[in-house]
């Protein structure tokens, strides 16, 4: 997708913080932390969201979130972080290439707003 932020993102046209990166895989700093580890996420392919994916996008949706727990596991947060996918724009989802939010490093409320 040639307009797509976060495919720019993958492509290395826009600079983003980056955590790790695989074949299908990458991951980086939000821009706007809401919490001490905000991370994002995202396959390589585009894919606008989880209401878009189809049954052959299920290894990807499960590669996102063992890259998360990876991530959790390294930053030593394991005592209490939150994966999130935003979906739809009432969800607050704003760029439409599913990323899925690591957020731990804080208490994090129940449920959320
Ligand atoms: P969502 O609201 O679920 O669509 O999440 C989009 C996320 O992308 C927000 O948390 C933004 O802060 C984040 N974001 C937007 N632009 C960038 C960027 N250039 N680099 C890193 N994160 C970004
Ligand atoms: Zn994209």
């Amino acid at each position: 997708m040639d307009d797509c932020l976060f495919c720019k993102i993958v492509r290395g046209e826009i600079p983003a913080k980056k955590i790790y990166e695989d074949e299908h895989t990458f991951a980086f700093e939000d821009i706007q932390p809401k919490a001490p580890t905000h991370v994002l996420v995202i396959p390589k392919k585009h894919i606008r969201g989880l209401k878009e994916a189809e049954a052959d996008d299920a290894e990807m949706i499960g590669r996102l979130n063992l890259v998360a727990a990876r991530i959790g596991r390294e930053r030593g947060i394991e005592d209490g972080y939150r994966t999130v996918l935003n979906v739809g724009p009432k969800s607050g989802q704003s760029v439409f290439h599913i990323h899925l939010h690591l957020l731990g490093g804080r208490d994090l409320s129940w449920p959320p707003g």
